[in-house]
C-alpha cells in the first residue's frame, strides 16, 4: 500500500468504500472494548493475591523496632517500609516519607499545601496574583487536572525524545518568578514512554529558577516498570544530582506501588531534601496521626526487599509485554506505510503515544466510540484538554485481554484510515 498522500482522489474514494464496509461490519458486533486508562489487567492483579495471605490469621503485626502496626502513630512510615520504598525510589530511607494509598494524592497535597502555606517559608501561592506551572506535552491528564483545579496557569512545553525542551524550560523558569513548578514523568513517561536523557536530568538539577519556591514535581510512577529484562532505561537519580549541583531543595520525587501491588491499595511516598521534609511534616502532622501501617507491613512481608519487588515486576512484564507488542505490530502492519501517523515504541510504563494527521484525533476517538471502542479522550494529554494540533491519542494496552486488544487495534487502525482519508479529501 502506498502513502495516502500519493494516492489519487479516485483511489482514495475506492479505498474509503472498502474500509467503510469493514467499519459497518464492526458496528454490528456490539463490541465493548476499552483502551482508555492505564489499569493493570485482572491477570496482573491476581499475581499479587499472595499479599492477602501474609497477614492472615493471628499473625504478629509488630515491626522490628517494636512498633505495633495495629495502633496509631509513626507519621513518616514504618522503618521497613521506608527501606523498601527508598530502594524502589533509589534514595536513602532518611529522605522519604511514606504516605497512604496514592501518589496522586501526595501530589495534590503538595500543591494544596503550597497554595495555603507556601513552600519553606515563602508566600503562600494563594496570596500571589499569578501562579504558573510548566507542563511537558503530551503529558498526564491528572497532573494537569490538579493544577487546573487550583487555578494555576499551565504553560505547555513540548517533549522531545530526550525529555522536555530544556532550552525552553531553562529560559522560562529563569525569567518568570510566577512559575512555581513543572510536572515531570521522567521514566517511561505518560503517555509517550520516553525516559529523560542524562543531559536532561543534569540540566533539570542545574535550573536557576527566578522563584525560590519553584519545585520540580518528579513523578517517577514507572521507576521499576520495565517491559524487557535486557533492555531497560536507567535515569540519573535526581535528588543526588540536585545535591551535586548545589540545588538540594529543588525537587519533590513521587512514587507508589500502585502498579506493583494493587492500584488504590498500594503505598505511596515522597522523597525530598531534609529541608523540604521538615516543611512537609509540619503540615502532615496536622493532617494525620499516621498512614496505614498494616498495609505498609503487608507490602514489606510480601516483597521482602527490592529484589522480591523486581522479581514480581518481571511477572507483570510477562503479562504486559505481549500486549504492547500486539499494539505496535498492528500499528506497523496496518499504518506503517501510509504516512498518516506516527507512534512511540516504549520499553516500559503503561502507555503508547499515537499521533494522527493534524485535526484528526477527536474524529478518530469518536469513530472508535461509535463502534464500541473507548479510547482516552482526544486532548486529554494537554492542559485544559486542548491539543492545539488535535493529533495526539493515548493508547493504554494493559487492561484488555490480548484477544480483545487485537480486535481493538483492528478497529482503531480502521478508524484512523477512514478519518485520514476524509481529512485528505476535504
Ligand atoms: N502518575 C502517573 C504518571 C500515572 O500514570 C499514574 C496512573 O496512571 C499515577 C501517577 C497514579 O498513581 P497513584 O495510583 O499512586 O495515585
Amino acid at each position: 500500500m502506498k502513502p495516502y498522500m500519493e494516492m489519487t482522489k479516485e483511489e482514495l474514494l475506492a479505498l474509503k468504500k472498502e474500509l467503510s464496509a469493514q467499519y459497518k461490519e464492526f458496528q454490528t458486533k456490539d463490541l465493548r472494548l476499552d483502551m482508555s486508562r492505564g489499569k493493570p489487567s485482572t491477570e496482573q492483579l491476581d499475581i499479587s493475591m499472595g499479599m492477602m495471605d501474609v497477614l492472615s490469621g493471628n499473625v504478629d503485626l509488630t515491626c522490628d523496632d517494636g512498633t505495633d502496626c495495629r495502633n496509631y502513630g509513626v507519621l513518616d512510615g514504618i522503618k521497613e517500609a521506608k527501606e523498601l520504598l527508598a530502594d524502589m525510589m533509589e534514595v536513602a530511607p532518611d529522605y522519604i516519607l511514606i504516605y497512604g494509598n496514592s501518589s496522586l494524592n501526595v501530589m495534590y497535597d503538595t500543591v494544596s499545601r503550597s497554595m495555603t502555606q507556601g513552600v519553606m517559608g515563602s508566600t503562600p501561592w494563594c496570596k500571589l496574583d499569578k501562579v504558573k506551572f510548566l507542563c511537558p506535552v503530551p503529558g498526564y491528564d491528572r497532573h494537569f487536572a490538579i493544577t487546573e483545579y487550583f487555578g494555576i496557569e499551565m504553560i505547555s512545553v513540548p517533549m522531545t525524545p530526550d525529555g522536555p525542551d530544556m532550552d525552553m524550560v531553562e529560559e522560562l523558569v529563569a525569567s518568570d518568578d510566577s512559575i512555581k513548578g513543572i510536572w515531570c514523568v521522567p521514566k517511561y513517561s505518560n503517555p509517550q514512554g520516553i525516559s529523560y536523557s542524562d543531559e536532561t536530568v543534569r540540566r533539570f538539577a542545574r535550573l536557576k529558577p527566578a522563584a525560590k519556591d519553584f519545585r520540580i514535581y518528579w513523578d517517577n510512577a514507572y521507576t521499576i516498570h520495565h517491559l524487557y529484562d535486557h533492555d531497560q532505561d536507567h535515569l540519573i537519580e535526581i535528588l543526588a544530582e540536585c545535591k551535586r549541583a548545589g540545588n538540594t531543595d529543588l525537587v519533590y520525587k513521587f512514587a507508589s506501588t500502585s502498579k506493583v501491588s494493587f492500584p488504590g491499595s498500594g503505598i505511596a511516598a515522597i522523597a525530598a531534601s531534609q529541608n523540604n521534609l521538615v516543611d512537609i511534616k509540619r503540615q502532615l502532622k496536622i493532617q494525620t496521626i499516621g498512614h496505614d501501617k498494616v498495609n505498609q507491613l503487608r507490602h514489606v512481608r510480601y516483597f521482602g526487599d527490592i529484589h522480591g519487588m523486581i522479581e514480581h515486576m518481571r511477572k507483570h512484564a510477562d503479562i504486559i509485554r505481549p500486549k504492547f507488542e500486539a499494539v505496535i505490530n498492528a500499528l506497523e502492519q496496518e499504518l506503517g506505510e501510509l504516512s498518516i501517523a506516527d507512534w512511540t515504541n516504549p520499553k516500559g510504563g503503561y502507555f503508547i503515544s499515537f499521533n494522527s494527521l493534524n485535526g484528526c484525533a477527536k474524529a478518530i476517538v469518536t469513530k472508535c466510540k461509535k463502534s464500541g471502542l473507548i479510547m482516552t479522550g482526544a486532548g486529554a494529554t494537554y492542559p485544559y484538554g486542548k491539543d492545539p494540533n488535535d493529533c495526539n491519542i493515548r493508547i493504554a494496552p494493559s487492561y484488555p485481554t490480548l484477544s480483545d486488544l487485537v480486535l481493538a487495534m483492528e478497529l482503531f487502525t480502521l478508524c484512523v484510515k477512514l478519518v485520514s482519508i476524509d481529512k485528505i479529501l476535504a
